[in-house]
């Protein structure tokens, strides 16, 4: 008899896993049968800012495989609206409600449970629920619900975005683009906090620039609403009109069903696995561990920093398909590992990339480390050529050995991906003193003969190397 695999959460993270092992393995071999709450498969959260935005069309394009492609070329068995309510561990079964069918309950069993739930979005801070005008972007849904509301009220003048992450910072954005005056409220010191304040600082200018009324230092307390429509947003600093708002307040990993299940959650509150993707049973008791053949993916776990060899959650795409993809793997009968994150992340915003991969330099305070930072302005082309743009980056590393710890780049063209080198070097163990020899490619369309990587990374080897003397 085939082996069933059932996997909950039909995302990036869950489908990654459910493809792979079916790549490895027939279907007489193993039966795939994949739950998703919503109404979409494999589809493209990233998109959803830059669809409201007009920038690229959708839902259709967001969506990168569907139901019927996983049905008809993977023999995965997606069930659509269909929510697990629970896992029984030891009947070995899941617990699940079919939306569309009254709610009827069903058990499926299963050989191996793949947890792929995501992450679920912090709540805001007012008790009302389901008044129209509020709106997360959290799936495709969501950005769907948003659009609606978007194109049914064309008069709406005034949008209010709640929380200055990179999300709340591109639907800041996304609104303007939509012709509304937008608040920006955010309790941080500046917006964009995945980057030092004074790169957020950067991101805020250009926000104003743009007209954004950015408010720093300050956080959304309540609403009111008439007629059960939102009309404003109370904060720390008075009352901000609102026909629209936008909810960018974080998430965290989405582990009611794990936690009632009894599987381990860690410090970060993620599901903990091991490098395989297996979450990790009790010590010492091996494969007759209740969680034998129960594996966690994407959003909801949590990962190792290689940097500081700690536990982290960072809920970021580019992770929940390599996890899912090493789950798949293992599935199928290939020993893969994952090696862990170092907190990548790129994003654009009002014209200006944003980039950052390792520790911040507050992070590195916050961990005691000695260090050595510098920051240079240059050019992202020869300062000749058409199109030579401003460029900063900043580079945090070790005192006194020089181990590459962290870098920021931000700029208006081509500086996302010049992140990439660092992020190379950090994974590498490299010291500043290593990358100054670095054979990065040049010619003036591209970069100024020393590119603003190396002139960082000799400019800390510099001032490490005379501490030395
Ligand atoms: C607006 C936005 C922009 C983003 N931009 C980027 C970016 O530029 N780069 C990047 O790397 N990442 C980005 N991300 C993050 C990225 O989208 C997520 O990290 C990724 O989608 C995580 O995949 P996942 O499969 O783990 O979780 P999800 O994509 O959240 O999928 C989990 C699925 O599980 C389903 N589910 C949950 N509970 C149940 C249940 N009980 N029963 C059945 N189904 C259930 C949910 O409906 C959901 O479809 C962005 C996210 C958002 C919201």
């Amino acid at each position: 008899m085939a082996e069933r695999m059932v996997i909950i959460g039909g995302d990036a993270a869950g489908m990654s896993a459910g493809s792979q092992a079916r790549r490895l393995r027939g279907p007489d071999d193993l039966e795939i049968v994949a739950f998703e709450r919503g109404d979409f498969t494999s589809y493209s959260a990233c998109g959803i800012p830059y669809w409201i935005a007009g920038m690229v069309s959708g839902p259709g394009s967001l969506i990168v495989r569907s139901p019927e492609v996983f049905r008809d070329q993977y023999a995965i068995d997606v069930r659509l609206r269909h929510e697990v309510t629970a896992i029984d561990l030891d009947r070995r079964e899941v617990v699940v409600r079919a939306l569309d069918d009254g709610g009827r309950e069903i058990r499926e069993p299963f050989d191996t449970l793949v947890y792929a739930a995501g992450a679920v979005p912090n709540p805001p801070p007012w008790p009302e629920q389901d008044v129209g005008g509020i709106f997360g972007v959290q799936t495709l849904n969501d950005g769907m619900a948003l659009r609606e509301w978007l194109s049914s009220h064309p008069h709406m003048r005034r949008g209010v975005v709640v929380g200055g992450g990179y999300i709340g910072v591109s639907m800041a954005e996304s609104l303007v683009r939509r012709g509304l005056a937008v608040t920006l409220i955010d309790r941080a010191e500046q917006p964009m906090s995945t980057v030092d304040t004074e790169l957020g600082k950067v991101v805020r200018d250009a926000l104003v620039g743009i007209g954004v009324d950015v408010r720093s230092g300050v956080s959304a307390t309540g609403i009111d609403h008439e007629n059960g429509r939102v009309t404003a947003v109370h904060t720390t600093d008075g009352t901000v009109p609102a026909d629209v708002v936008v909810l960018g307040l974080g998430v965290r990993p989405n582990t009611r069903l794990a936690a009632e299940a009894g599987l381990p959650l860690g410090v970060t509150g993620g599901i903990r696995t091991d490098p395989h993707m297996r979450v990790i049973g009790e010590p010492g008791d091996g494969a007759n561990s209740r969680f034998a053949g129960i594996w966690a993916v994407g959003d909801c776990v949590e990962s190792v920093h290689r940097v500081t060899g700690q536990p982290v959650h960072i809920p970021l795409g580019t992770h929940a398909n390599k996890q899912g993809r090493i789950a798949g793997l293992n599935i199928g009968g290939v020993h893969a590992t994952f090696p862990g994150v170092i907190g990548t992340a790129v994003n654009k915003v009002c014209g200006l990339e944003v980039a950052r991969t390792g520790l911040l330099e507050r992070d590195v305070q916050r961990a005691g480390y000695r260090y050595v930072t510098t920051s240079v302005e240059s050019t992202n082309r020869a300062p000749y050529f058409p199109g030579a743009a401003p460029m900063t980056v900043k580079i945090v590393a070790e005192r006194p050995t020089g181990r590459l710890l962290g870098a920021q780049i931000i700029g208006q063209s081509e500086a996302a991906k010049r992140i990439d080198p660092l992020a190379v070097a950090i994974w590498n163990n490299m010291t500043v003193a290593d990358m100054t020899g670095l054979d990065l490619g040049y010619a003036p369309p591209y970069a100024p003969v020393w590119d603003p990587v190396l002139i960082a990374a000799r400019k800390a080897a510099n001032i490490l190397e005379r501490e030395a003397r």
